[in-house]
């Protein structure tokens, strides 16, 4: 049978958290997107559970934070112990004041993706489920041109596309196809997961911690009736379902009702050596596995997307030079080692099972109660609540050690914007834009591409973060650019030419 011939922008394997994130963003910024997906429909699977508070502001910008905000279990709260003075920590309070959406979401990625998936399809960008690759052809050296070749339930089908992003998870077919290596370790331990109903004494907005003689859990509301998410570490090898659930029930004396779920796998943390090979991409897990204990790789996935759809869009609208299509790699594997060596590596050792690791937790229990508390409340606490909530990372506006031109000598250069309540309808236009922040509109819009919108005036930013005496150049992402200094209402030209040229912007 001769195959179906069809040509877009954008083609996204994976329709998982990623791939619709890419495809969603992608045709918003105007691409012709085609997302496919070997599987029937969303994944009916909770998996993934947590919605960081960066994923919240990406999804508020695209207008769809408020089904979840309707709809997720809020978590701001720790509980490290059943009873006694020091139960536990609001680690909400850690980032209010620097997100709108402090607190971790608790909402399953089933949930997620047909969120991402029904806005696709409102937009007139469908999933293809049911089409799954089979292989495809691109130079290695080109910026652009891909021919992909699918197997759909009607026949062979051609796709020829200027990228192609393989958002087809940890075991990515495409990362296979480019021959990238996968470095990285497997845990011994095997993570269980296991959604339970009539939890006793589940606390409907905290997360509870479960410190037990071999084992280290956390319990996560999901909705009413004790319905919730268990997730520990079991040493050894592949249990199954009884054999698991019996040593949790033992060690860490948990009572339920009924199972919903249950998963048991090896953790991998990997990082693939390469995250581009010409025009095509790797995102999420396709790019990096991590431990799902800090609920980071779900929202990481999200932010890759975000970011590489807005990019790709950029260089096709032509306001970016093709070349920039390197930055992907350049801002956000660097955001991925760093999960994998520091984060993932703390969570592991935390979790570990054994009766050594689980004596040194339990006296630090207590201790926990009181100083978590103490830490939250403090400027490291702020940093940790940020680098959880992901909206801390911070991407460098030049490469490594060369000094900093004045553009990029603010330290809002290569971060997220902070959200106030006068910006936010400014961000979900999606486009790259001017700001000032308790300063008069400049005098002259200086020399930018029509593109850019503003300049914008906005009244001054609580937290300080922003100046009033700096002109903002705001990525399509909501990352800050440049920040150019005003000096009377103006913005000095050698300094706007200069970021621009570093932006890889046509003027
Ligand atoms: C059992 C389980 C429990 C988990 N629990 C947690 C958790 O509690 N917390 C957490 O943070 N993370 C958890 N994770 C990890 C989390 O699910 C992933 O980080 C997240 O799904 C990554 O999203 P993704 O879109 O990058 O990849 P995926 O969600 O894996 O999506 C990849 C998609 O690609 C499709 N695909 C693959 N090959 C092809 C092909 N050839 N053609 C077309 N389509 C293809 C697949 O069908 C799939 O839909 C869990 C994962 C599993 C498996």
């Amino acid at each position: 049978m001769d195959a179906a011939v069809l040509t877009t922008d954008l083609l996204v394997v994976g329709a998982g958290p990623t791939g619709l994130m890419a495809g969603l963003v992608a045709h918003r910024r105007g691409l012709s997107v085609l997302v496919v997906d070997g599987k029937s429909g969303p994944t009916r699977e909770s998996r993934a559970i947590v919605v960081q508070a960066r994923s919240m502001e990406i999804l508020d910008q695209l207008g769809l934070a408020a089904p979840v905000l309707a709809a997720a279990q809020l978590a701001g709260r720790i509980r490290v112990r059943e009873d006694g003075p020091a139960v536990g920590a609001d680690f909400a309070s850690a980032q209010r004041g620097d997100t709108p959406f402090p607190g971790a979401r608790i909402f399953e990625q089933s949930r997620t993706e047909r969120l991402l998936a029904d806005a696709l399809a409102a937009d007139g960008a469908p999933v293809r489920y049911g089409c799954a690759l089979v292989d495809f052809a691109a130079d290695p050296s080109a910026d652009e041109g891909v021919e992909a070749h699918l197997e759909d339930p009607d026949g062979p089908v051609t796709v020829r596309a200027r990228w192609l992003i393989g958002a087809d998870g940890a075991s990515s077919p495409v990362r296979h196809l480019l021959g990238l290596p996968f470095a990285g370790v497997t845990d011994e331990a095997t993570f269980c997961v296991a959604d339970l109903h009539g939890v006793a004494g589940l606390e409907p907005e905290a997360l509870t911690a479960r410190f037990g003689r071999r084992r280290f859990a956390i319990l996560f509301p999901l909705g009413p009736d004790g319905h919730g998410r268990l997730i520990w570490l079991h040493g050894g090898a592949e249990p199954d379902q009884e054999e698991a659930l019996a040593g949790a029930r033992e060690d860490l004396g948990i009572r339920y009702e009924r199972v919903d779920w249950f998963s048991a796998y090896r953790v991998h943390h990997r990082v693939a050596a390469r995250f581009r090979q010409g025009p095509v991409l790797l995102a999420g897990d396709a790019a990096h596995v991590h431990s799902p204990v800090g609920g980071q790789g779900m929202n990481t996935g999200l932010q890759d997307a975000h970011h590489l759809a807005n990019l790709l869009a950029d260089i096709a609208a032509g306001l970016r030079e093709p070349a920039q299509i390197d930055r992907y790699e350049a801002e956000r594997r660097p955001v991925a080692l760093t999960l994998v060596r520091i984060v993932d590596r703390a969570f592991g050792v935390i979790a570990r099972p054994g009766p050594g690791t689980a004596l040194a937790r339990r006296r630090a229990r207590d201790l926990l109660g009181v100083v978590l508390p103490r830490l939250l409340a403090s400027p490291a606490g702020r940093r940790l609540g940020g680098w959880l909530g992901q909206y801390r990372i911070h991407y460098h506006p030049v490469p490594d050690g060369a000094p900093l031109p004045r553009w990029a000598r603010d330290r809002a250069v290569g971060r997220r914007l902070p959200p106030t309540a006068h910006n936010r309808e400014a961000l979900r236009e999606l486009r790259w834009q001017l700001h000032t922040y308790g300063a008069d509109v400049p005098a002259a819009r200086p020399s930018v591409p029509e593109a850019v919108a503003g300049p914008f005036a906005f009244p001054a930013e609580p937290q300080q973060e922003l100046r009033g005496d700096r002109l903002y150049l705001v990525r399509p992402d909501g990352y800050v650019a440049a920040a150019w200094p005003l000096h009377a209402g103006a913005a000095a030209s050698a300094d706007v030419a200069e970021a621009l040229a570093a932006c890889g912007m046509r003027v």
